[in-house]
Order: structure tokens, then C-alpha cells, then sequence
């Protein structure tokens, strides 16, 4: 199978048939060569010196020159892994377990071994694990469980341009735990030029630069705006691919869908082609990827074809490719940002910021000189994109980390040392709905149930449906209800068979919602004693229904820990729907009489037609989540009574007073009220008042 384009082989069919295409070329120079030939290396008795001499150390260079891979290594070797585990953060998943698997390799060593990594619902370190790659957000949780993070000897916050919510934290609290730490050593490294504005935020500290190794680029703009960026992207792959000399193209789109529709209408295009071109070989590039075909983009192309790796933003910065010189840079990216109307974060596409689009360009320039296709134009890229990108901390939901802040014992966070702090507002819809949650009491501090919900990895507003399940004696249920909601794509649903998979699930669907529509299929897999025929026979995703099993495990494993009693409900399903209900209480919408529904803040949603409550629609239901397609539609829909509402909810929804309503209202439901409650005052401050009289 050389060459096979890596949508031809989708997961269920590679699964089912054991495939495996791999194009079986292995690079001629050795490890200890590649690494000698890296920019950094040419600098290593500076950097080691720099090491040396410096407690903080900002760390600036371009993508490629090894800062990732190599200086985790150059720590070892000065003795920093006797002393403790040098860790290293990424922003993103892949980039972590990506990077480890490659430094075991250089290391010698087997990834979890004295390599390893730890990402969310995932740990591959030992005992002997002395790089440990991670993401920023289980860096942060370690901090939860040790406020010094003894075990360290070194920590290197990567990738600190991205500016994610969990690297911006980790600044301020890094930062304060170095003077009690003079031992421990910190590295910030940056792709870009935030590097002094870093080095004034970590008193003063020096600036390394290594110079990078590129060549120039050549920049193109469209002369019109497109308005097809998609179509425009896949002309002038094609053309590259036909006019250009050799060498790779990296084409930037925003994601999975996008990038696997891309990737397939490109394919059948090619095929069409007359006079024949040479080879193709196009490659998506996403986060969810599964890892061989993730590794599969990393190898050269063979002699006489070229590659075209298709990715979203993890290009840009944190994984390098060699070998590309043309990049087909469309100019958005997906972020997620806090939308105000519905209470929630979504991904959404934006513009990308020029600094983007300048690290997009200088990804054609690594291994000669290249030209960067921009499907914009010049006044656009000039007038139109922001400078920077806006740092996460400031548009996203910041629920989990002040959840997290507060059980550091943080509690001034109006006045935490961040970088840019978050606007005032946001911090304080967080506490707000912390506090809805019972996470925090009427002072702003933490209770006994927001300690508990800091336990548990993942958003207050599932650790509190898990906590809530204990009480209720349906913990059992609810940790699978939790796992299935906590990965993607449970249902196989490909284009030539969607009727039959259609007629599969709704087998499965339940007259309570998709919530226990989940719980039944997971049952039903666990009872085929996890088999993958069954999967295929099911249209469910053996991978996805995997991670779910794997998730269950570590949460279940959390909760033996803190003593939580696993229990199981039966066919009880409304302890179940209580428990849900605990957590995501706001989420509450209820039947217009018109169309559609209503969400509490007023927004008109729909029941999306793949659920189990489609067509049946209940007067009020719960959703998991608002995907906007050709409407807003609610996914993962469960069916709830009002008056579980105001017993789960208290600080949330109260009865109306029946005095007040009509006769016949009265006898119809008791309607639950959204008392948008004064936060109390303590908040707005920014120390704690003390109380009066
Ligand atoms: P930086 O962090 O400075 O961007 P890295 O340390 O990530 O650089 O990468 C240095 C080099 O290591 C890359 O140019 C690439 O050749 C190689 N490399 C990194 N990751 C991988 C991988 N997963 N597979 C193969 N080669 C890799
Ligand atoms: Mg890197």
C-alpha cells in the first residue's frame, strides 16, 4: 500500500480489515546525526551555560530548531533528571504525545519509560520517567495536588505564544513559586516576539535566541477576497502540484470535517485529471487523528511524488514538518470563545492574527526557499487581522479555572498577577455560576462540594452530575453517561450508509433522551464483552466507544480513591435525569409555543434530528451542548420534569408562588423561575468584607 491517501482507509474499515498502509521509508541519516544537525545544537554550550545561570530563562526560536525535542534532553544531560522530573508543557495533546514518542526514540527508551507523557484521561510515565511531556492543563492539576511541585527539577512552559488559558495561569503560579523554589528552573519558550513583554513579567529574566535556519519566502495574495476559501485552497493545490518544482505543500484549514471533505473532493479531482499528474499523497493532520496515521505524516514522500499534508493550526507551531515549500494558507483558524447568548463556549472560525499568518508562511522556508499562497488580500492581511491573537484567557468560559484557582486556596483572583488579566465581568460569570453549581458559598469561597468537583478532571458541570449520582445511588450509570459524553463521534454514520446507520441507533433510543440512549449502547457493548464486531455491526466507532471505556476507568478509579460509593440505579432512570440535572441545570429549555424551543437566556434552539427525542418533543428537556449548522440546534437532549429543577437548583430556579398565577396555569405546572440572583457583593469586591455587626 504505497501511497494510499489517508482518507481512502476510513477508521472502521481499517479496523475491520487489520490494514495498515504505511510507506515503510526510514530516513538515512542517523538519530545522533539528525540531532546534530539541528540549529539548536550549534548553540548548546551557550544554552547549557544559560541553564546554568539563570533560574528563569525565556527561550526564543524558530519552528524546527529543536527547542521542543532537544532541551528536556541538554537538561538531563547537566544532571537536572537526578535531581527530579523535567517537565515540559505543550498547549495541545498531539504536540505532547507526539514530541515524547519522538524524544523516547532519540532517548533510547520506550514512551512511559524514562520518557514519557501525561494528557487528560491518559498517563504513559513510570517510576523511572524523567521527561515527562504534558499538557499545561495536567501541569496545572498537579499544582492542584502539590502547590510546589516537589517532584520537579525543571519545567519548560512551551509554546507560550499560544497563550492558552492553562499556560497563562501557570505564568502567575510558576512565577510566585520560584522565589520559594530557588532550585527548581523555568524555561518559557516562544515562537514569536512576545519575548520581552515575557521577560519583563519574569522579573527582568534574559532572553536566549536561537537564530533559525530559514530561507526566504515568497509571499502571494489573491487580488480578490475569496469567498470560497475551500474550493479556492484545493485550485491552487492543484495547480501547485502541477506547475510547481518539487517539494511539499502544507495547506492550513480549520477542521476535521473541513479537512477530511477536503482531502476526499481532492482526491476524486486528482483522479480526473488528464494528462495524468505525478503522485499526490495527501495526508489530513488533526488533533483526533488516530497515531499511526498521525506518524504517517512525518515520512518523506518516495522519489517521484509529492506530499500534501492537510492540518488545522497544529502545523503552525507545535509539530514540524520537513520538507515543505509551498504553504496554502486560507487565513482562518477554530477557537473557542464564549458566546454571552448562550451561556457556553463554541468553536468557531476566525480570522487569524498576522502573527499567524506570518508562522504559517515561514513553514515553507525550512528546508529551502518557498512561497506562501495567501487566499486573501494584502489590504486584508493589513487592515482586517489583529496584530496577536486574542490570549484564551480572555474569551473563553472560565469556570474550570477558577474552580481550580479557588481550590488552591486562591481566592483574590481579581487581583492574581496574570499577564492580561481576563475582563472583570468573565471572572465574575464564572464565580456566578460556580456558585449556582454549589461550588462556591455566598462569600465566594469554595464548599465542601466545589473541593470535591476540583478532584475530578473535567468541567465543573460534569464533575457535578458525577458527584450528585453518588447521592442519588446511580453513580454507576452516570460515570458511563459521563465517559460517552466526554469523547466525539461515538455513531459511525459514513455518506453510502447513513439510512442503515440511522436504523441502527435508533434501536438504541430511549423515550428518556440520548443521554440514557448512550448509556444503553455502552451497556450493550460491554455485554458483547467490548467487541469490535460488534461495533462494525452497529455503526458505532470502536475507538471512540474505547477512549469512553478507558475514561470511565480513570474516573471510576478517582472516585474509589475519595471513597464514593458506586452504586447502581437499575432501570431507575430518573435518579439518573435528577443527576444530570444537578449539573446542567442551566442548560434547561423549554417547548415555544410556536416552534422550536426556548433556552433560559431566551435563544431559540432546536432538537437536532439525529435524537432520540426528535419528533417527540417534550416540554422541557436538557441539552449537552448548542452545535449551529442551519439552526442552533440542541445535541444530546434529555427529557426533565420542572420540579426536579427547583429540588436539584435551589440557588437557581425557585417555585413560583401559586398566589400569583392563574387559575389555570396553576393547575398545569409549577413553572420554575430563572432567579437571576444578585451575586452577592463580596465578589465584586476584590477581598472578602468583613461581615456587618
Ligand atoms: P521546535 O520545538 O524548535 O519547533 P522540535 O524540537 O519540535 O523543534 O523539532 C526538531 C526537529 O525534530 C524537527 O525539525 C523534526 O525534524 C524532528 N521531529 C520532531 N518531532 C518529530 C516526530 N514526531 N517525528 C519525526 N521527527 C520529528
Ligand atoms: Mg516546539
Amino acid at each position: 500500500g504505497v501511497g494510499l491517501p489517508g482518507y481512502e482507509v476510513p477508521e472502521w474499515k481499517q479496523q475491520a480489515e487489520g490494514q495498515n498502509a504505511s510507506f515503510g521509508i526510514v530516513s538515512t541519516k542517523s538519530m545522533k546525526e539528525q540531532r546534530e544537525s539541528l540549529p539548536i545544537f550549534k548553540l548548546k554550550n551557550q544554552l547549557l551555560k544559560a541553564f546554568a545561570e539563570n533560574q528563569i530563562l525565556i527561550v526564543i526560536g524558530e519552528t524546527g530548531s529543536g527547542k521542543t525535542t532537544q532541551m528536556t534532553q541538554y537538561l538531563a544531560e547537566m544532571g537536572y533528571a537526578k535531581k527530579g522530573i523535567i517537565g515540559c508543557t505543550q498547549p495541545r495533546r498531539v504536540a505532547a504525545v507526539s514530541v515524547a514518542k519522538r524524544v523516547a526514540e532519540e532517548y533510547g527508551c520506550r514512551v512511559g519509560q524514562e520518557v514519557g507523557y501525561t494528557i487528560r484521561f491518559e498517563d504513559c510515565t513510570g517510576p523511572e520517567t524523567r521527561l515527562k511531556y504534558m499538557t499545561d492543563g495536567m501541569l496545572m492539576r498537579e499544582y492542584l495536588m502539590d502547590g510546589d511541585l516537589k517532584r520537579y527539577s525543571a519545567i519548560m512552559l512551551d509554546e507560550a505564544h499560544e497563550r492558552t488559558i492553562h499556560t497563562d495561569v501557570l505564568f502567575s503560579l510558576l512565577k510566585k513559586l520560584l522565589k520559594r523554589r530557588r532550585d527548581l528552573r523555568l524555561i518559557v519558550t516562544s515562537a514569536t516576539l512576545d519575548a520581552d513583554k515575557f521577560s519583563k513579567y519574569f522579573y527582568e529574566c534574559p532572553i536566549f535566541t536561537i537564530p533559525g535556519r530559514s530561507f526566504p519566502v515568497e509571499i502571494l495574495y489573491t487580488k480578490e477576497p475569496e469567498t470560497d476559501y475551500l474550493d479556492a485552497s484545493l485550485v491552487t493545490v492543484m495547480q501547485i502540484h502541477i506547475n510547481e518544482p518539487a517539494g511539499d505543500i502544507l495547506l492550513f484549514l480549520t477542521g476535521q470535517e473541513e479537512i477530511d471533505t477536503a482531502c476526499e473532493v481532492l482526491y476524486q479531482r486528482m483522479k480526473k485529471l488528464r494528462p495524468k499528474p505525478s503522485e499526490l499523497i495527501i495526508l489530513p493532520a488533526y488533533g483526533s487523528l488516530p497515531s499511526e496515521m498521525q506518524s504517517k505524516i512525518f515520512e518523506p514522500a518516495p522519489p517521484g511524488a509529492r506530499k500534501l499534508v492537510v492540518a488545522t493550526n497544529i502545523a503552525e507551531a507545535s509539530i514540524t514538518l520537513d520538507g515543505v515549500y509551498y504553504v496554502v494558507d486560507p487565513g482562518y483558524a477554530k477557537q473557542n470563545v464564549y458566546n454571552p447568548k448562550l451561556g457556553m463556549d463554541s468553536l468557531v472560525v476566525v480570522p487569524i492574527s498576522q502573527a499567524s499568518a506570518r508562522q504559517r508562511a515561514g513553514r515553507a522556508g525550512r528546508t529551502g526557499p518557498g512561497k506562501c499562497f495567501r487566499l486573501y488580500t494584502e489590504l486584508a492581511f493589513k487592515t482586517e487581522m489583529l496584530p496577536t491573537s486574542v490570549p484564551e484567557l480572555q474569551r473563553t468560559n472560565l469556570g474550570s479555572v477558577v474552580l481550580q484557582l479557588k481550590a488552591m486556596g486562591i481566592n483574590d483572583l481579581l487581583n492574581f498577577d496574570f499577564m492580561d488579566p481576563p475582563p472583570a465581568q468573565t471572572m465574575i460569570a464564572a464565580m456566578e455560576n460556580l456558585y449556582a453549581l454549589g461550588a462556591l458559598d455566598e462569600e465566594g469561597l469554595l464548599t465542601k462540594m466545589g473541593r470535591k468537583m476540583a478532584e475530578f478532571p473535567l468541567d465543573p458541570v460534569l464533575a457535578k452530575t458525577l458527584i450528585s449520582s453518588v447521592e442519588l445511588g446511580c453513580a454507576r450509570e452516570v460515570l458511563t453517561v459521563v465517559a460517552m459524553l466526554s469523547v466525539e463521534n461515538v455513531f459511525y454514520r459514513p455518506k453510502e450508509k447513513q439510512a442503515q446507520a440511522d436504523q441502527k441507533k435508533a434501536r438504541f433510543h430511549q423515550p428518556e433522551g440520548d443521554h440514557m440512549t448512550l448509556l444503553a449502547v455502552y451497556e450493550a457493548w460491554e455485554n458483547s464483552r467490548y467487541s469490535k464486531p460488534w461495533c462494525y455491526e452497529n455503526f458505532v466507532q470502536a475507538r471512540s466507544i474505547g477512549r469512553a471505556r478507558d475514561i470511565r476507568k480513570q474516573l471510576l478509579g478517582i472516585m474509589d480513591r475519595h471513597r464514593m460509593p458506586i452504586e447502581s440505579c437499575g432501570k431507575k432512570f430518573q435518579a439518573i435525569q435528577m443527576a444530570i440535572a444537578s449539573g446542567f441545570f442551566t442548560h434547561t429549555a423549554k417547548r415555544d409555543p410556536q416552534e422550536g424551543y426556548r433556552t433560559i437566556e431566551g435563544q431559540p434552539v432546536f432538537i437536532h434530528p439525529g435524537s432520540a427525542l426528535f419528533n417527540r418533543n417534550p416540554e422541557w428537556v436538557i441539552y449537552h451542548e448548542l452545535v449551529l449548522t442551519t439552526k442552533e440546534y440542541m445535541r444530546n437532549v434529555m427529557l426533565v420534569q420542572p420540579k426536579w429543577l427547583t429540588e436539584v437548583a435551589p440557588n437557581f430556579f425557585k417555585t413560583s408562588d401559586p398566589r400569583q398565577l392563574s387559575k389555570r396555569k396553576r393547575k398545569e405546572k409549577i413553572e420554575p423561575l430563572t432567579d437571576r440572583f444578585n451575586p452577592p457583593n463580596a465578589w465584586r469586591l476584590s477581598r472578602r468584607q468583613p461581615r456587618r455587626g
